[in-house]
């Protein structure tokens, strides 16, 4: 074997009169400083790895989720701007940036949650929520009772002394109830249990869960937050540091964290949200209201729309609009959800949502198709239900599409 294939082979380059070797200096390039000014767009800090000056620094860098950096697993400088700045939107204390929505969620209960410790939760909420909760049942005997979203009294009456967590979402997919957050989750407080409230749906432009009594907030920023289609990631945020110090440190151990380039690109993404969030909401309404109307469609669930079930409560929790996603029933049933969910063309079939691009979903063959026919009909979700997530696209332009789908139904 040549010199060069061996692994012990001297370096080639040679070794410069005053300093380091190449092979050094390539490692080790002096980083350019900014001074005289300063970037406005946020730093991408995608290194992992940070060095320190003594050995107490570092050990005191392993300390909780506020430390000074050391390694990505712990805390990054990008992923914490995004912390600190959805911590800030939702009124938190701090939060938890994770690699995806699930992410969020699984750590959160994990961290929160005991074998044998009984949670009560949403009846319609996120299907992945429900299996992360199904999975906790089956190996580690957490049980779950289920409850609407509109009753505290049946909250009140689920309570038992090993409760430990309630689980709600501010607005339910695909049928956009709405719930009674203040209601529900006063009886909670009252028992000592932690409220936890899925608010991807609503965005914290729209509710703010923290202010009618929830102690941890919880978004998929895969969609709203980013809103691009082109990152994954999740957020909690917390109102109690020790709540906080306790998931953090789960995070550690699951390996949760978030890809700063992630952090970065939610944040990007996060500086249109206002603009974004009030064209959804506009254009939502405008559409719900033009599909109410149309012979193909024999309900729409919206919930600025005066027929839907919880308008009233929406005119209190989300005062500056109602989302962007909307569901609609045709008479057609399942026959007719294919038909017009294959027939948009400006619209993708595609099973997200919150993203500047509008996209229809067949909840009960692709979202919900776990339930039972029972089940389904329990959530108000029928063989004709479509959901719309409503993208920025020209109003027009995306009921035009509709329009021509629904003629093909
Ligand atoms: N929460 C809600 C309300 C969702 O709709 C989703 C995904 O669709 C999630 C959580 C999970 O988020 P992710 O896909 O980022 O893990």
């Amino acid at each position: 074997m040549s010199d060069f294939h061996s692994p012990r082979a001297p370096h080639p380059a040679p070794r410069t009169a005053d300093g380091p070797r190449p092979d050094t200096r390539i490692v080790h390039p002096p980083l350019a400083e900014v001074t005289g000014s300063r970037p406005l767009g946020v730093p991408l800090h995608q290194g992992h790895l940070f060095a320190f000056e003594t050995g107490d620094a570092l050990t005191r860098a392993h300390g909780g989720p506020d430390g000074a950096f050391f390694y990505n697993r712990f805390g990054n400088p990008t992923v914490r701007t995004l912390e600190q700045a959805v911590a800030d939107l939702e009124g938190g204390t701090g939060a938890l940036a994770t690699a995806s929505g699930m992410g969020a969620i699984s750590t959160t209960l994990l961290a929160l949650l005991r074998a044998g410790d009984h949670v009560i939760a949403q009846r319609s909420l996120y299907g992945g929520t429900v299996g992360a909760l199904t999975d906790l049942t089956e190996r580690w005997g957490v049980e779950v009772d289920y409850v609407s979203g509109d009753d505290p009294a049946a909250v009140a009456a689920a309570l038992r002394p090993d409760t430990r967590v309630l689980f709600l979402e501010t607005v339910s997919n695909p049928t956009t109830r709405v719930t009674d957050l203040p209601g529900l989750i006063a009886v909670a407080k009252r028992a000592g249990v932690v409220s936890v409230v899925d608010n991807t749906f609503a965005t914290p432009l729209l509710c703010r869960p923290i202010e009618h009594g929830a102690d941890i907030v919880i978004h998929s920023v895969t969609k709203y937050l980013g809103g691009h289609s082109d990152v994954l990631g999740g957020i909690a945020v917390f109102t109690d540091p020790e709540i906080h110090h306790r998931v953090w440190r789960r995070s550690l151990e699951l390996g949760a964290a978030a890809d700063p380039f992630a952090a970065w690109l939610t944040l990007r993404g996060m500086q249109t949200l206002a603009l974004r969030v009030r064209r959804h909401c506009d254009s939502a309404l405008d559409l719900a209201g033009r599909l109410a109307a149309h012979p193909a469609v024999t309900a729409v669930h919206y919930p600025g729309l005066p027929t839907h079930l919880d308008h009233e409560r929406a005119r209190r929790l989300l005062p500056d609009g109602h989302g962007g996603v909307l569901a609609f029933d045709l008479a057609g049933g399942r026959a007719a959800a294919g038909a017009f969910t294959e027939s948009v063309r400006l619209a993708s079939l595609a099973p997200s949502l919150g993203d500047v691009h509008t996209l229809v979903l067949h909840p009960a063959s692709t979202s919900h198709r776990q339930l039972s026919d029972e089940e389904l009909a329990a959530v108000g979700i029928g063989p004709g239900t479509v959901r719309v997530s409503v993208g920025i696209e020209h109003p027009e332009d995306i009921w035009a599409d509709l329009e021509q789908a629904l003629a093909k139904v």
